[in-house]
């Protein structure tokens, strides 16, 4: 994961691993490093820009060059903001609600469809909770099957109503079977579109608006890079949703998404997705990123 921006950034700080003494000058030329390498992993221009600012100022404020290891201090500077960046402490999906509704945003394969799966399987082994899937995808019939594929994989039960054109109605009319029948978290899995369209947009408004769910998670391709800021962008203008899903960290990702969208939308990242299969899920923890990405 990430491995070229790992290499860029050891890179980087190679100077300051102890190697040779550390002038203003070398910190000044490893700040710029980091800077490139955090361009070409797909980092936002501003964002990168201000990440080593930060880091500059606090190695101003520590007065790294006086201490006894400052090129020690300056990684552990480093490290910190990556992790402040990313998203600083941990946040966990509110299932506050009776049954808590989750509702899945994002665009076309992004992964939704999958996370969904994976999300009712993280939950249906926490042992307390029973989720019930629900298919809103009323334009492709195949969407909702695969829904079915993916609920009996995991044996959890998934609500359709194949030839019914209203998600909004679908979407209550799983919640209402999800109360009926004991399920305590429904996880709706929506449409999505191949871009950013305003019919879209007011489709998984209207179902927002109607189901009002304890948590919704917009769910992106890591791989899309800068366009995956975007769009998380877009769907927070209209949902202002409660957190992030980044799918497909296990392929050739750069990186710049897991870096970027917590400073654009200010919502935390809060899974992770690592691969096709069921148990390919993981709680995002920043400061576990960072570690990962520096080494
Ligand atoms: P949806 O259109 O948003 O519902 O997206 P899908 O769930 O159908 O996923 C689109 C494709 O991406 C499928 O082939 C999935 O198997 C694949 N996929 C989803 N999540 C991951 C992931 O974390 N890693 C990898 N490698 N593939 C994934």
């Amino acid at each position: 994961m990430f491995n070229n921006l790992s290499d860029k950034l050891d890179k980087a700080l190679h100077v300051l691993k102890g190697h040779g003494s550390i002038t203003e000058v070398n910190v000044a030329e490893t700040l710029k490093e980091v800077r490139r390498a955090l361009l070409d992993a797909d980092v936002n221009f501003k964002i990168a820009k201000e990440f080593t600012n930060k880091v500059k100022e606090k190695a101003l404020g520590q007065n790294v060059l006086t201490t006894l290891q400052p090129g020690q201090l300056m990684v552990k500077i480093v490290k910190d903001e990556l992790t402040e960046l990313m998203g600083g402490d941990v946040e966990g999906i509110n299932l506050s609600g009776n049954p808590s509704i989750v509702l899945m945003s994002g665009l076309q394969g992004s992964g939704k469809t999958t996370f969904s799966g994976k999300l009712a399987n993280y939950l249906k082994n926490k042992k307390t909770k029973k989720p019930l899937l629900v298919a809103c995808d009323v334009y492709r019939p195949a969407a909702i099957d695969q829904l079915h594929v993916v609920g009996d994989q995991i044996n959890v039960e998934v609500f359709s109503d194949k030839g019914n054109n209203d998600p909004v109605a679908i979407a209550q009319a799983g919640v209402a079977h999800a109360k009926a029948n004991g399920f305590n978290v429904v996880i709706i899995d929506t449409a999505g579109r191949l871009a950013v369209d305003e019919a879209m947009m007011t489709e998984i408004s209207n179902i927002h608006k109607a189901i009002e769910p304890q948590e919704t998670l917009f769910v992106v391709d890591s791989m899309t890079g800068q366009d995956a800021v975007n769009t998380a962008k877009a769907f927070n203008d209209i949902l202002n949703f409660d957190g992030v899903i980044l799918t497909k960290l296990d392929g050739d990702t750069r990186g710049g998404a897991a870096i970027s969208i917590k400073s654009v939308v200010n919502k935390p990242i809060k899974f992770i997705g690592t691969g096709e299969k069921m148990e390919a899920i993981d709680v995002f923890y920043p400061s576990r990123m960072a570690d990962r990405i520096l080494g």
